[in-house]
């Protein structure tokens, strides 16, 4: 059975022409591929939804983020990166499950279905629970395991066998929303072994390489201190960058590292209220990423370090930053970041031909805002559609969730995800985890 998109009052289209068109419809065959769009009539025995007083947008895309760590949500606030790492943050993932994490990646995945995100890309440990979480709420992911170099080398080639068996895990699933990647936590964290490693098997299996770079100003100084190189340099000098590598914030970067970005083909997930939040000391370059070419989405980093999973939350967060930071309101304007949250997105990913834009013949992850609460009123015309998705939504705004043309939110209600489990998955998990 297909689906019907009736009546939309809006349609963001994020096409090349950036459409928004009035009044339209929206039909999905049964294999979760937009049929056709505009003045379209569905098939007779498409489910049909009404979309009056609704804009229809593509999925959001959550280009970084820790699923898991929504147990942490709220409990180490207000301390810098390291302090909050080592003090606070690794001595309870030490004691996490598989069970926990399974429990923490399904709250993050109602969280983002309610909040219209329907792709993301995950890095933590326990991933062939995050794996099942993420299959049972029918959203679309990219998972990588967190590789840490241990000190042995026996705790090194067991982080690779780690990585290599959810390699397996995810593609004996067989599912067509959840891929892999491989997940170097950082050029600090790991040895230029590893990250060489990482970056052959890559391409042996062809998959993105995820990795946090160059985030705080701290970071770059006790690097520069330790191996007497920048960041950057030293991972173009050992070999590592190209157009695999997925780097996660990527602020303290110089004008010719982002060149260096551009011309390597380096992609980057801008996370904005966490660099903020951890205090990492300044903005990512982020017009400069655009003039270099970089392929740049928008990432909310993991729950502990944003609080929320909140795209839009997000969207907003990065327009106000770059315009505060440069003096200059036409930074990062309204579009430009819808982009990065969209079409932006799924180029980060490489997932551009499939997602990112609502356009005949893509996979059908779409998300329906509803127009009628106050925060949406009034809309003096297509040109303001836009800037009321990024500076007056709310995630809550959402109503509908759909991905690859499965219905996972309708009106507010899930239909795969079951909330008082969830709730109460996650209550004895912290119970477990904090006595
Ligand atoms: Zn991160």
């Amino acid at each position: 059975m297909g689906l019907f998109l009736k009546g939309c009052d809006w349609v963001v289209t994020q096409n090349p022409d950036r459409d928004v068109l009035r009044n339209s419809s929206v039909s999905i065959d049964d294999s979760g591929i937009i049929r056709d769009m505009g003045i379209t009539q569905g098939s007779r025995n498409d489910e049909v939804i009404d979309c009056r007083g609704k804009v229809l947008i593509p999925g959001l895309i959550n280009t970084h983020t820790h699923l898991s760590m929504t147990l942490f949500r709220g409990y180490a606030d207000d301390l810098e990166l390291q302090q909050w790492l080592e003090k606070r943050i690794w001595p309870l993932e030490k004691r996490l499950t598989g069970e926990m994490c399974y429990y923490g990646a399904l709250l993050g995945t109602m969280e983002m279905t309610r909040t219209g995100t329907t792709c993301f890309v995950d890095m933590y440990f326990h991933m062939e629970d995050v794996a099942r979480a993420t299959e049972e709420a029918g959203l679309r992911g990219i998972l990588s395991y967190g590789m840490i170099d241990p000190s042995t080398q026996e705790g090194k080639e067991r982080e690779r066998k780690n990585s290599l068996k959810l390699l397996q895990q995810v593609r004996a699933m067989k599912s067509p929303r959840i891929s892999f990647a491989f997940g170097p936590h950082s050029p600090y964290t790991c040895s230029e072994e590893t990250l060489l490693w990482c970056r052959k098997e890559a391409e042996k299996e062809n998959v993105l390489v995820n990795i946090h770079i160059a985030e705080t100003r701290g970071e770059q100084a006790r690097f520069e201190r330790d191996k007497k190189s920048r960041e950057v340099d030293y991972l173009d000098k050992i070999g590592f960058l190209n157009d695999r590598v997925l780097a996660a914030h990527s602020v303290w970067l110089t004008k010719s590292e982002v060149q260096l970005y551009g011309k390597r083909g380096v992609r980057v997930a801008h996370c904005p209220v966490s660099n903020m939040k951890l205090a990492g000391g300044s903005v990512a370059p982020l017009p400069e990423m655009w003039e270099a070419g970089v392929r740049v989405g928008l990432g909310t980093d993991g729950p502990a370090s944003n609080n929320s999973l909140d795209m839009f939350d997000t969207m907003k967060f990065c327009a106000l930053a770059h315009k505060a930071h440069r003096w200059d309101p036409s930074a990062a304007s309204a579009q430009r970041v819808l982009d990065m949250a969209t079409i932006d997105g799924a180029r980060a990913i490489g997932k551009e031909k499939e997602i990112g834009s609502i356009e005949k013949d893509k996979r059908a992850d779409l998300v329906l805002v509803d127009l009628k609460e106050p925060n949406f009123m009034p809309i003096h015309g297509k040109e303001t559609v836009i800037s009321d998705l990024v500076y007056s939504a709310s995630g809550y705004n959402v109503d509908t969730t759909i991905v690859d043309g499965k219905v996972l939110m309708k009106d507010r209600k899930y239909l795969r995800l079951d909330p008082a489990k969830i709730e109460e998955g996650v209550n004895a998990s912290v119970r477990r985890l904090m006595h």
